[in-house]
C-alpha cells in the first residue's frame, strides 16, 4: 500500500484555465506555469493536462524541468524563467527553437545565440522586484550592446513584486510604467515586435493592461487564490470574484487505531494529554511526505466527512488524529489531508493559515514520489 495518494481533477483545471482564457481574450497567450513539480501537482501529469486544457506554452524554472517535459511534448513552447547553466554540456538541450529562455545578462544572450538552432531570447527587466533582470539604469546600455552583437531578441519580461500583498496597487503600476519605459528604450535601439510579458496569476486577473502578449499563470490555474488581497482587490474594483476550483486532493488511509484512557500522553515530547477517553487513528504521512510539522496539535484532517484534529506532534512518517466523535471508523478508511469529504473540506489555504505560510508552499512541498492520478 502506498502511504498516500495525490489526485488531480482535470475538470477543475479546465475550469480554471477557461476562466483566464475568457479574461485575456484570444490575442494573449496563456502560459501554464508548472515549475517546482507543478507546485507539487506533478510535472509530467500537469504538462499533459495543461496542454489538453488549452495552455499555449508551459513555463518552468529550470532547463532540467524543460528536459523532462520535452520527452513527451516535442513541439510545445517551453518558457524557462529561472537561470540557465552556461555550460557546454547543456548546449544540446538548449538547441531548441521552441525553447524560450528568460535571461538577465548580455553574456547569457550571447551564449544562447551561439547555439544552433538557438532558443528564443527574452530579456528580463528588473522593475522593482530586485531579483533577476537588468537594472533600469543599464537598460539603454544593454539594448545597444545586444544590437551591436547582433543578438536576436524575441521578448521583454518583468515580474511584479507585491501585487498579491496589497489591495492598493500603486507599486505594481509603477513597475508596469517602468516596464513600458524599458520597452520604449529597446524600440529606439531597433527592437520592435517584441513579445511582452509581465503578469502572473494575480496581476493577470487584476490588471487588463498588464496582460500584454502572454500571461504566466501558476497558482490560480491550480485553483488556489494568490492571496486574500487578490480577492479583496477584485471586489474593491467592482469586478466579479471568480470561482477557482482546487485541482489537487491529497488522501491517505488509517493504518492503526488506539483507544486511550483519560490522562494519556500522545506522541514525541508528550505535548498532548487526553482529558477524556480518546479514540486515535494513526496515518502513514508525516513531515517527510510534506505535511508541515507546525500543524502539530493544530491542524485537522477529514474522516467520513468529519473533522479529525491532529493530536501531538507530527512525526517523520506518521501523524495521529482524533476520531473519538466519528462513528464506525476502521483501519483502511480514507483520510483526506487536502480536499473534500461529505460537506467538509480542508484547503491549502487552511494549512497556510494554521502554519503561517502561503498556499503556494503548502502544495509545493508535497513529496514528489507519490503517483499523481488524474480523476476526471
Ligand atoms: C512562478 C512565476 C510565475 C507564476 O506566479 P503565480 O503567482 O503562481 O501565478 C510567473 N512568473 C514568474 C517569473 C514566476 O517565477
Amino acid at each position: 500500500m502506498l502511504s498516500c495518494e495525490v489526485t488531480l481533477s482535470k475538470s477543475a483545471l479546465v475550469q480554471n484555465i477557461s476562466l483566464y482564457r475568457k479574461l485575456i481574450g484570444e490575442h494573449t497567450k496563456f502560459t501554464a506555469v508548472i515549475k517546482s513539480n507543478a507546485y507539487g501537482h506533478g510535472l509530467k501529469e500537469m504538462a499533459t493536462l495543461a496542454i489538453e486544457a488549452g495552455a499555449d506554452l508551459l513555463g518552468v524554472n529550470s532547463l532540467e524541468e524543460a528536459e523532462l517535459i520535452r520527452q513527451n511534448h516535442p513541439n510545445v513552447i517551453i518558457l524557462v524563467m529561472g537561470s540557465i547553466p552556461k555550460i557546454e554540456s547543456r548546449k544540446q538541450l538548449l538547441a531548441d527553437s521552441n525553447l524560450w529562455v528568460m535571461v538577465s545578462r548580455l553574456e547569457e544572450a550571447i551564449f544562447l545565440q551561439s547555439i544552433s538552432p538557438s532558443p528564443k531570447i527574452h530579456l528580463k527587466l528588473d522593475t522593482g522586484m530586485s531579483r533577476l533582470g537588468q537594472t533600469q539604469k543599464d537598460w539603454k546600455g544593454i539594448a545597444h550592446s545586444l544590437k551591436e552583437k547582433g543578438i536576436e531578441l524575441a521578448g521583454l519580461a518583468t515580474h511584479f513584486a507585491s501585487t498579491e500583498d496589497f489591495t492598493e496597487h500603486s507599486f505594481s503600476m509603477k513597475q508596469l510604467n517602468r516596464f513600458f519605459e524599458g520597452v520604449q528604450i529597446f524600440k529606439e535601439a531597433g527592437y520592435s515586435n517584441l513579445i511582452l510579458h509581465c503578469a502572473s496569476s494575480a496581476s493577470a486577473m487584476l490588471f487588463p493592461e498588464a496582460r500584454l502578449n502572454l500571461v504566466r499563470v501558476g497558482i490560480s490555474m491550480y485553483g488556489l487564490w494568490p492571496s486574500l488581497e487578490t480577492k479583496l482587490s477584485l471586489s474593491l474594483m467592482g469586478k466579479n470574484i471568480e470561482t477557482l476550483k482546487p485541482v489537487l486532493s491529497w488522501k491517505t488511509q488509517i493504518q492503526h487505531i488506539q483507544s486511550l484512557e483519560t490522562g494519556t500522553y500522545i506522541g514525541y515530547g508528550s505535548t498532548f494529554k487526553t482529558t477524556y477517553p480518546t479514540k486515535l487513528a494513526v496515518i502513514p504521512v508525516g513531515y517527510y511526505e510534506g505535511l508541515d510539522r507546525k500543524l502539530s496539535n493544530t491542524g485537522y484532517m477529514l474522516v467520513n466527512g468529519e473533522r479529525a484534529r491532529i493530536l501531538g506532534r507530527i512525526c517523520m512518517n506518521m501523524t495521529m488524529i482524533e476520531i473519538t466523535h466519528i462513528p464506525n471508523v476502521n483501519i483502511g478508511d480514507e483520510v483526506i489531508i487536502l480536499g473534500t469529504s461529505g460537506n467538509e473540506s480542508i484547503s491549502a489555504d487552511d494549512h497556510a493559515s494554521w502554519t503561517n505560510t502561503i498556499n503556494y508552499e503548502v502544495v509545493t512541498r508535497i513529496l514528489d514520489k507519490f503517483p499523481r492520478t488524474v480523476i476526471d
